[in-house]
């Protein structure tokens, strides 16, 4: 499998090796490459499309963690409005808090969570979710969801909003997914996305054991550049951008490396909100300084689509 940059060809060299799965103990270990031209950087070995789905379905599977503790929390505190509260401090990357009118597709909307967030702020919201299980709790919750990729989608009508909330990182080929999202949004109509900033003072601090590596699910790691080209060469422009580092992406790198080969004490909601306690009420300035400095760990992007 080649090796070459994801986004514009050029050759690429290793910058990282022995990376392996922190988020769910997946076996075997991957190499991160950085292109020589762009600064992109990319997952080695790259899955086949095959074996992405496989991996998927073994420990992606929302099936397989369906109230537990730690489901039962997540779901309460977003369903809160100390949720929409704990935002305004912290960010919002998942859009939860956007309000708009309107059609929006949510790719890769899971249980539909986000559905009923985008339903209340005035979005006429429906999902694109792989996973059949999920995409039936999500329908059960009265809303319209896809169950095919993002190329096999034909909906009736164009979107105004697509969301991409950590997913464009998952594509085999981001420009590809793009040109597929550019397809389904009405003349003007805005693609908003966030994804890990691989140039995060976390990456720097946690190493191997930041969670955003993501082995082997995450494919691509982009920083702002390297997302802002992958948009204009697709035909969109960027209306506003932002850098957040949330405070639970805080506490999961911190546990990560405090646990290596642990993956289950990120799921452990008691010590996940006590260390996000101490992220967003200690260190706030310095989670403050680097998202304005460049290197807070989410990027946060609207783009138009070009006329
Ligand atoms: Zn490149």
């Amino acid at each position: 499998m080649s090796d070459a940059c994801l986004l514009c060809g050029a050759a690429t060299h290793p910058v990282l090796d022995s990376v392996r799965d922190t988020r769910f103990g997946s076996p075997g270990a991957w190499t991160i490459l950085r292109c020589e031209s762009c600064g992109l950087e990319q997952t080695a070995p790259r899955p086949t499309g095959p074996e992405l789905k496989t991996l998927y379905e073994t420990y992606y599977n929302y099936g397989g963690e369906s109230g537990t503790a730690y489901t039962g929390w997540r779901e309460k505190l977003l369903m809160s409005s100390f949720y929409r509260l704990f935002l305004r401090l912290d960010g919002d990357v998942s859009f939860h808090t956007a309000q708009g009118s309107g059609r929006l597709l949510d790719v890769g909307c899971n249980e539909g969570r986000g559905l009923v967030l985008y339903r209340r702020n005035g979005f006429k919201p429906e999902g694109l979710e792989l996973n059949s299980r999920a995409a039936e709790v999500a329908r059960s919750r009265g809303f319209m969801v896809y169950e095919t990729d993002i190329a096999g989608l034909q909906p009736s009508l164009p979107f105004e909003r697509v969301v991409l909330s950590n997913v464009l990182e998952h594509a085999l080929d981001p420009q590809e997914m793009l040109g597929h999202i550019r397809r389904l949004l009405v003349q003007g109509g805005e693609v908003w996305i966030s994804l890990p900033n691989r140039r995060s003072w976390l990456r720097q601090l946690f190493g191997r054991n930041w969670i955003n590596w993501h082995v082997p699910f995450h494919i691509v790691h982009f920083d702002s550049a390297t997302l802002r080209r992958a948009l204009a060469e697709t035909g969109f422009t960027v209306v506003e951008e932002r850098q957040v580092t949330p405070a639970l992406w805080v506490a999961l790198s911190a546990i990560a490396a405090a646990f290596p080969g642990q993956p289950k004490m990120q799921r452990q909601p008691l010590l996940v909100v006590a260390l996000m306690g101490i992220a967003r009420g200690l260190l706030f300035p310095l989670l403050w300084a680097m998202n304005r400095s460049g290197r807070g760990d989410c990027l946060v992007v609207k783009a138009r689509k070009d006329a």
